[in-house]
């Protein structure tokens, strides 16, 4: 926390707003459409995973379709998928990028729309900070006619080209709020469209989809998901602060890249024109050049109480999802066995960033 969320907090106590709906969540949702460029809409809702529930629902997504999804990812960005019968096919990453292969993915709507079998929907990962091909997805998406939804919920705070800021691409993108991300409400999420109807329609569906009446009146069903004006105000408090820990990530993620640079080692590229938040800060580690595994780093580090993870495992490698269709040559399965995430909490001193540091370097050295 940042110190300011407790006021807007007691703020919310003192109005007695004490519920999902009130003025900090409205001033909320205000200021992330304002910070995001104030053309878009904004829902607050309970979680990512929800907006994302309610983004392909509202997109048209039903029992038997397809959704076309990045393969490495968070579970959150996929298993609402799963909640609505339809069925995933997992596309690969870009080396380059190391976001969606747009080249398979456009390959892929060719031969699908021959076949008469285009999916409901495609939902692209922006990972880990960065946001993926914003203009290419969105020019497909037009072409074949497909729904676009972006998972954006690792890189608020990034940019695309200058001037779009992510969580803006799309039929719609979604946020989270959870603990781990880069501004927390505790837990929280937010659907942002730029089409009024796909808000109005969310805004209905997450408070249980009540007909205009003066009894509960409900022509379909729905969901209890809008985020509470309690978190609400502790989102006030954070956006306040996300400037401030997009350039303390940033400056994390280059002193890292600076030091530890090397034949065998590279950092997620950052294309030209993007702006990474570096949420976490992404490397792979060739054990063939560097005589060091990332299994070896992240032991050694947990041996000091240091945490470190390996990049997300990709959905197609998962036991729910084995026979899944997938395309690509397995970028993210090499990033799986040799991707490390290091220690990236925008609170890290630099006292803690140079002991990793230390202790990654000793490593190398030992083993070279
Ligand atoms: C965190 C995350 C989600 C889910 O958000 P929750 O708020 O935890 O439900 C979805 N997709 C990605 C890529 C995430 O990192």
């Amino acid at each position: 926390m940042s110190g300011n969320e407790e006021a807007y907090v007691a703020e919310a106590f003192a109005s007695n707003f004490v519920a999902p709906l009130g003025p900090q969540l409205d001033a909320f949702e205000q200021t992330v459409s304002d910070y995001l460029g104030g053309d878009v809409h904004c829902v607050g809702l309970s979680s990512g995973s929800a907006a994302l529930h309610l983004a392909l629902r509202i997109a048209g997504v039903r029992e038997g379709d397809e959704v076309w999804v990045s393969s490495m990812t968070f579970a959150g960005g996929i298993f609402p998928v799963n909640y609505l019968g339809a069925k995933p096919r997992f596309f690969d990453l870009d080396q380059d990028s190391w976001t969606v292969d747009v080249d398979i993915l456009a390959e892929q709507l060719e031969v699908a729309a021959r076949e008469g079998r285009l999916p409901a929907a495609i939902v692209p990962t922006d990972l880990y900070g960065q946001s993926v091909e914003l203009d290419r997805l969105e020019d497909l998406a037009a072409n074949f006619d497909v729904r676009l939804i972006v998972d954006s919920a690792e890189s608020l705070g990034a940019s695309y080209k200058g001037e779009r800021m992510a969580g803006t691409g799309g039929d719609a993108a979604i946020l989270s709020f959870n603990g781990n991300k880069i501004i927390t409400t505790s837990g929280g999420g937010m659907l942002v469209t730029r089409h009024k109807a796909w808000a109005e329609e969310a805004r209905f569906l997450a408070t249980q989809a009540r007909d205009a009446a003066p009894h509960y009146e409900h022509s379909t069903f729905g969901y209890n998901y809008r985020l509470s004006n309690i978190c609400a105000a502790i989102g006030l408090g954070q956006m306040q602060v996300l400037e401030e820990r997009v350039a303390r990530r940033r400056e994390i993620s280059e002193r890292y890249s600076e030091v530890l640079s090397r034949p065998g080692i590279s950092f997620m590229p950052e294309p030209p024109g993007l702006r990474s938040t570096r949420w976490l800060t992404a490397l792979k580690i060739d054990p063939a050049a560097t005589g060091v595994s990332r299994e070896d780093i992240r032991l050694m580090l947990l041996e000091h109480q240091i945490e470190s993870r390996p990049l997300w495992k990709p959905m197609h490698q998962q036991p729910l999802y084995a026979g899944t269709p997938y395309y690509g040559s397995g970028v993210d399965e090499r990033l799986f066995e040799q991707g490390l995430c290091l220690p990236s909490g925008s609170d890290m001193t630099d006292e803690q960033q140079e002991e990793v540091i230390d202790r990654v370097l000793s490593l190398l050295e030992a083993r070279r």
